[in-house]
């Protein structure tokens, strides 16, 4: 099955005033369906063509090697923005506040608070140099919650050698000029401090807990 762009599970204004309107409706119709389109491009006709995507992102290096870059860079960007779009919630129903449960205990185990932890995630989002994404992940190996970012539409889960950055992400952050610049301009600052209020813990949770099992 080729990939499909998955709905809004919000309206496009939703998350207004964090993240407007029209920044949505290009980043999820233009920028993210391209992602979709060029991937099932480079995909027709392979045998990696009824794989998903999230599974095809750990078998890159399975592809010619003419295929590679283009499903690295595609494969990427749809699994990352399907991502994005669920780990988001309009602020103060469903999204913002603080984590609990599970959840909450491993922040504090990993980063000592969650105030530590979203300063070391901002430091991640901030300082990553040109397009790219800033991550929260699980890592199986030490029962442990890390932070990294990664370039471009690489994912953690292509694996440390090729992401620079690896585990099983739970929350991620598009830091591409393209998240934010219609509103936020040069000021990514301001877009990732703007970001807590819309964060789904809810959803995050779920992720962690998916990731455990
Ligand atoms: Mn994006």
């Amino acid at each position: 099955m080729p990939y499909t762009l998955p709905a809004l599970p919000y309206a496009l204004n939703a998350l207004e005033p964090h993240i407007d309107a029209k920044t949505m409706e290009i980043h999820s119709q233009k920028h993210h369906a391209a992602y979709v389109t060029n991937a099932n491009k480079a995909l027709e006709g392979t045998a990696f063509a009824d794989v998903q995507a999230e599974v095809m992102i750990t078998r890159l290096a399975e592809l010619p090697e003419d295929k590679r870059a283009v499903v690295r860079n595609n494969a990427g960007g749809h699994v990352n923005h399907s991502h994005f779009w669920r780990i988001l919630a309009p602020a103060g129903n469903g999204g913002g506040g603080t984590p609990s449960g599970d959840l909450l205990e491993a922040i504090n185990a990993a980063f000592g608070s969650f105030d530590q932890f979203k300063a070391q995630f901002a430091d991640a989002a901030t300082k990553r140099f040109g397009s790219g994404w800033a991550w929260l992940c699980w890592h199986k190996g030490d029962k442990k919650l890390k932070v990294c970012s990664t370039a471009n539409q690489d994912n953690p889960l292509m694996g440390g050698a090729l992401a620079g950055c690896e585990g099983t992400p739970i929350l991620g952050l598009d830091v591409w000029e393209h998240a934010y610049y219609l509103n936020y301009q040069n000021r990514r600052p301001d877009y990732i401090s703007a970001f807590w209020n819309v964060v789904n813990w809810a959803e995050v949770a779920r992720n962690l807990a998916a990731a455990k099992a």
